[in-house]
């Protein structure tokens, strides 16, 4: 059962021109009776959204090519929590987890296209040592299974009366210089994709939005700062996390926090519960308005 935590009435005093005013209780049960599919939910931001989703009452199956961490994550939480292995650029495994999703749970209620990689850093630096081999695996992961999450999972969702379609695109999808190129590029065109997404599945009650984050030390970010780091795989240390939120603390807009992988998963639990339910087509951008001050010409 969800827990509840108590009505907070404020006085009128708060509220000019009220009697009073009750704010609704915090919540435990946003996502009650919801089956939701988080792809790269191993670890990260992934791992944040499936630990809070579950928290939240969803049944929730991670999916992701790491089957050690998914599976001791899928271990250490509920039964509702299940681990299916799933390499998103391959249109065969999103359409049989999306299939198996819904046999197993009767529905689709949430995709959260929340794989990606960073692409290899020292084969991106310039323009001019462009790989193309590269671009097309960057590209494959980030675009590729972005666009095939939205297809398989808006299958399975207009025969039941909508769902909601979530992705993770990131600020190197809203301005330039903030990532390698192939990257930005997938990161840009998973923003493209939402809109146009939203624009086809309105009409069957699909909400489709992404969030575009600004850094967050996961094993993705710290180990794309390595020398030579390709962006994915491999543990990190607690001091290289520290030492990447110190760094993106500097580079940020907000002084005085912190971005961690739970703010975007609060972010996608914003979206994908009911608090949303006329959103579509949306970039929530949770940046502390890095993007924008960047863009100022100074104040
Ligand atoms: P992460 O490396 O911790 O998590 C990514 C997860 O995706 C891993 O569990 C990995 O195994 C999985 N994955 C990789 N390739 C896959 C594939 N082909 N199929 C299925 N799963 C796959 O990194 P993260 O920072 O949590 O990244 C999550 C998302 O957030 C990515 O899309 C990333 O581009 C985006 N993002 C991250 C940041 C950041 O600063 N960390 C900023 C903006 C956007």
């Amino acid at each position: 059962p969800a827990q509840v935590i108590p009505e907070l009435i404020f006085p009128a005093a708060h509220f000019p021109g009220k009697e009073c005013v009750s704010i609704p209780p915090i919540r435990r049960d946003r996502l009650e009776g919801k089956v939701a599919i988080i792809t790269g939910g191993a670890g990260g931001i992934g791992e944040a959204t499936v630990r809070l989703f579950a928290a939240q009452g969803a049944k929730v199956i991670i999916a992701d090519v790491d089957d050690d961490l998914g599976n001791s994550l899928a271990n250490s939480l509920s039964t509702q929590v299940t681990y299916v292995h799933c390499d998103v650029s391959s249109e065969k495994e999103i359409e049989t987890l999306i299939n198996w999703a819904v046999s197993e749970y009767g529905k689709l209620d949430i995709l959260f296209n929340n794989a990606g990689i960073l692409g290899d850093q020292s084969k991106h630096k310039s323009i001019l040592d462009f790989d193309a081999g590269e671009f097309d695996r960057v590209m494959a992961v980030n675009v590729r299974g972005t666009a095939l999450g939205m297809k398989h999972a808006s299958r399975a969702m207009i025969g039941a009366g909508g769902g909601c379609i979530i992705s993770t695109a990131s600020v190197a999808g809203v301005m330039g210089g903030m990532g390698p190129h192939s990257y930005a590029a997938s990161k840009h065109a998973i923003v493209g994709l939402t809109k146009n997404a939203a624009c086809e599945l309105g009409r069957y009650g699909i909400r489709v939005n992404c969030i575009s984050p600004f850094g967050v030390a996961t094993r993705m970010l710290v180990n794309a700062w390595r020398e030579d780091g390709d962006g994915c795989g491999g543990g990190v240390t607690e001091e290289e996390v520290e030492k990447m939120e110190e760094l993106v603390r500097c580079l940020g807009n907000l002084k005085g926090e912190t971005l961690r992988a739970k703010d975007i998963a609060e972010a996608a639990l914003f979206l994908a519960s009911d608090e949303s339910r006329y959103i579509s087509g949306h970039n929530l951008v949770v940046d502390g308005g890095v993007t924008t001050a960047r863009n100022c010409v100074g104040l």
